[in-house]
């Protein structure tokens, strides 16, 4: 096991006169033991960040640590690392045992015994010991991934490197895996890199997560901090499902004046903001109030323009007077649906629940007061 230091790691891809810059200066530390989620669009650099952690990819600039020590000049071979791929990369011709037993009779000197002995224990940990005898193309989805995940950790790794290892797996099976994993990690208690496009992903498996976007860190935090503190507008966006609502404002007087809404701001919220200042408001689903009344503070009417029923909840689709669909909100509410398409009702941003962020660089300027709760249980009363 080792801790894992990433210190200003820049990758840029180089093609004649052409130059992409997949990674840009990111720095993370991950503690011996940790389960870190690296997450964020497609193309914002996560594979690359874990390949040359792996040592498969050069880095242009930084440097790597294992336990403090550089690794930037040591090749994939010579750094402790086991990796598992979305495409599982099993060895079509080999059994599962042949394909568990490879990596430690390429690079131990494990008796022939001992390593059948390590194969067994680790293929009974992942529930496959009836598979040993069986080749990949007799294997389901999910029992391949097992087989993968099985060989990486067969060799007991000091860092165990994921990248988006569900993702061909239906949901059912993903789920059933995802809280697996993390059981898994626990008992190995392996510093761990997982890397997925998936904020559910994310937000479910990790100790901590990292948000990348762009080649850039945006936050590496607990799932709840990037949750409910984000340090900017595209993790407010990123992290959560449905996603942050947002509206753009200026302030003005005391107010955020957005289109035709205005949304008074204490003077404790916007301590700090000049007047005049560009700002997105942000507030989250399960914080807008659906009410009676559109007369209180921060009440303001609105038109239901649909009602999704989840079941366990609703995903209400709203919108203020005048705005096209591009201005639609969303509140999230429990139980049976009491609102339907064409309702007009009333809506309450609570100002403890929102966050605002500068209209310009989405640097978090107010993020919600942690205290604040209860809102859920007061929705559609
Ligand atoms: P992610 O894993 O988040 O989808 P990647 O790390 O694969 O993102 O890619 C990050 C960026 O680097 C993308 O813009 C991608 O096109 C570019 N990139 C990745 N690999 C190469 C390569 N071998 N040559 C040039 N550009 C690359």
């Amino acid at each position: 096991m080792a801790r894992l230091t990433l210190d200003d790691v820049t990758k840029e891809y180089r093609d004649g006169e052409m130059s992409v810059v997949a990674v840009e200066d990111v720095s993370i530390d991950v503690p011996d033991g940790d389960f870190l989620v690296l997450v964020g669009p497609s193309g914002c650099g996560k594979s690359t960040t874990l390949r040359m952690i792996a040592g498969l990819e050069e880095i242009t600039d930084g440097e790597i640590r294992l336990d403090g020590k550089s690794v930037n000049d040591a090749s994939a071979q010579e750094r402790d690392i086991a990796m598992v791929f979305q495409s599982y990369a099993l060895y079509p011709h080999k059994t599962v045992r042949g394909n568990m037993s490879f990596g430690l009779e390429e690079s131990t000197d494990l008796s022939d015994e001992a390593i059948a002995e390590t194969v067994e224990e680790t293929a009974a940990m992942m529930g496959i010991e009836e598979l040993l005898d069986r080749k990949p193309g007799e294997l389901s989805g999910g029992q391949q991934q097992r087989v993968a995940l099985g060989r990486a950790i067969v060799r007991d790794p000091d860092v165990f490197l994921m990248d988006e290892p569900l993702s061909n797996l239906d949901a059912k099976l993903r789920a059933e895996m995802r809280t697996e994993l993390q059981h898994l990690q626990e008992q190995l208690d392996v510093t761990s890199v997982y890397v997925t496009h998936d904020q559910t992903e994310a937000m479910t498996m990790g100790d901590r997560i990292a948000v990348l976007n762009d080649g850039e860190l945006q936050q590496v935090g607990t799932p709840l901090e990037c949750y409910h503190e984000p340090n900017n507008l595209f993790v407010a966006g990123f992290i959560g499902e449905p996603s942050m609502n947002t509206f753009d404002g200026q302030l003005e007087e005391g107010a955020i004046v957005i289109d035709s809404v205005e949304y008074p701001l204490s003077s404790d919220a916007r301590r700090n903001i000049e007047a005049g200042t560009d700002l997105v408001l942000g507030i989250r689903p399960e914080d807008v109030r659906i009410v009676d009344s559109r007369s209180g503070d921060r009440q303001f009417e609105a038109e239901v323009a649909v009602v999704e029923p989840m079941g366990n909840e609703n995903v209400v689709h709203l919108r203020f007077d005048g705005t096209t669909t591009d201005g639609e909100f969303i509140a999230t509410t429990e139980g049976i649906p009491s609102v339907s398409a064409g309702d007009r009702v009333g809506v309450e941003f609570p100002e403890a629940a929102i966050h605002l962020f500068d209209g310009d660089s989405g640097v978090a300027l107010k993020n919600r007061e942690l205290s604040f709760s209860g809102t859920r249980d007061e929705l559609l009363s």
